[in-house]
């Protein structure tokens, strides 16, 4: 193997998780992806392996591990299975609500479950009028005596249905802007909860990806994360934190189709030679290859600044930046990949139509391209570099 940054623990993980994802999850890719069904079998190899325990501390039953290697487990699944990996992004997604501003008890009657992958979570932000614009959300949450009751509904919520608890967000009154939004945790069977329809996607088609409804559902006023009006500020810091997933998730896309088109172009062969000795097909390998490594440059520097304890406008900016990146590398790596493989690149024997297909989505949720560059270009205006002014001005 060659350099890298990690120390010999993480480095058996890491190389856990490799041999998992390659031997097991794998061989199952392309069916999953057929078949469109929520892969349990995945679910159950991650549980009996603690895979989810690396997304976790450990006085919750989690290892520990810290967040670059949570992020490196979910690129090296996603080298093999996208779905496979978005179910370890959403483990981290669904239960970071808790993490963030879960009271003590909230935490130790969850996160457990999250930990050993008893139960799985899902966040539930997006409505049908509100993606980018979350604050213009509509569901509502009214304080009766010790509850609070639920009406609305969202849409496009991962893990729809599959679900154990849900972070949901929702204000008291429809017409009120981001400061009335508080966030709550919803158990999927308190009655008045229903996942209306499970939408057909381009990719990670194994991953549900669902509407979901709430007719008067009535939950305790203990589940509201935090105070009443936070859930804005909960909600984006939550997105601050699982952006890298889906750049993780992205990366080992990216990666998995280069090494794909790699062992191809050594093999296929054109005008007396293998492909990948003509230089055209070498240009593009080689800028798949370095356009991997300095996505992964962005999203292990994030992983790492977590690690050492770094916090806010600099990580908000660091986290966007690998989503960014990771997100385009993907897209760029796979329709690469797919011109590599020639026509065999676009029928379904070979893996990577399915890659470039899985790509699409890290350009989309948890926030879209345009959405980080905005992050980006806001927190940028922030810092200050007057200093290059001041030097011109004298
Ligand atoms: C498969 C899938 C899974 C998902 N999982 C979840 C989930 O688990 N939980 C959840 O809450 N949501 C989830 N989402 C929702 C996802 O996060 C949103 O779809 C996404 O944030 C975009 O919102 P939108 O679809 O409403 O697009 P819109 O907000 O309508 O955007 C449409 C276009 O306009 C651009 N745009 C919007 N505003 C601006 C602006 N100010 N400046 C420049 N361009 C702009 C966007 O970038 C985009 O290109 C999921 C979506 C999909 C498809």
């Amino acid at each position: 193997m060659a350099w890298d940054v990690l120390t010999d623990e993480q480095r058996e993980l890491r190389d856990l998780v490799r041999r998992l994802a390659r031997e097991r999850i794998g061989p199952r890719a392309a069916e999953i992806d057929e078949t469109h069904e929520f892969p349990w079998d995945v679910v159950e190899l991650f549980r009996e392996n603690d895979i989810f325990g690396l997304f976790f501390d450990e006085q919750y039953g989690g290892l520990g591990t810290g967040t670059l290697l949570s992020l490196i487990a979910i690129e090296e699944v996603g080298k093999v299975c996208a779905t496979s990996a978005l179910i370890l992004a959403v483990q981290e997604l669904g239960s970071l609500g808790l993490k963030i501003a879960g009271s003590e008890e909230q935490k130790a009657m969850y996160l457990p479950r999250f930990a050993s992958g008893e139960w799985l979570p899902a966040y539930a932000l997006t409505e049908s009028g509100s993606g980018s614009d979350s604050a213009a959300m509509r569901t509502t949450a009214r304080r009766e005596g010790d509850e609070y009751v639920i009406d609305g509904s969202k849409r496009f919520i991962t893990n729809a249905g599959v679900a154990n608890l849900y972070t949901v967000f929702a204000k008291p009154d429809p017409e009120q802007g981001h400061s009335g939004i508080s966030a709550f945790v919803v158990e999927a069977d308190t009655p008045g909860f229903a996942v209306a329809r499970l939408e057909p996607k381009m990719g990670i088609s194994g991953s549900t990806t669902g509407e979901l409804t709430f007719d008067g559902v009535r939950i305790p006023a203990a589940n509201l994360l935090g105070a009443e009006g936070d859930g804005f500020k909960i909600a984006m810091r939550i997105l601050d934190r699982s952006r890298p997933g889906v750049a993780a998730q992205a990366l080992g896309i990216a990666q998995g189709a280069t090494d794909y088109a790699l062992e191809y172009a050594k093999t296929r062969e054109t005008m007396g030679k293998p492909i990948a000795q003509h230089q055209l097909i070498q240009a593009k390998l080689a800028d798949m290859e370095t356009e991997c490594e300095a996505a992964r440059g962005l999203l292990y520097r994030y992983g790492r600044m977590v690690d050492e304890g770094v916090d806010g406008a600099e990580l908000t900016k660091a986290s966007a930046m690998a989503k960014l990146k990771c997100g385009d590398v993907a897209m760029f790596a796979t329709t690469e990949a797919v011109q590599v493989l020639g026509g065999y690149g676009y029928i379904k024997e070979y893996p990577v139509e399915r890659f470039m297909r899985d790509a699409k989505i890290t350009q989309i949720y948890e926030g879209t391209q345009e959405v980080q560059r905005l992050v980006i270009a806001r927190e940028m205006a922030r810092e200050s570099r007057a200093f290059l002014l001041s030097g011109v001005v004298a």
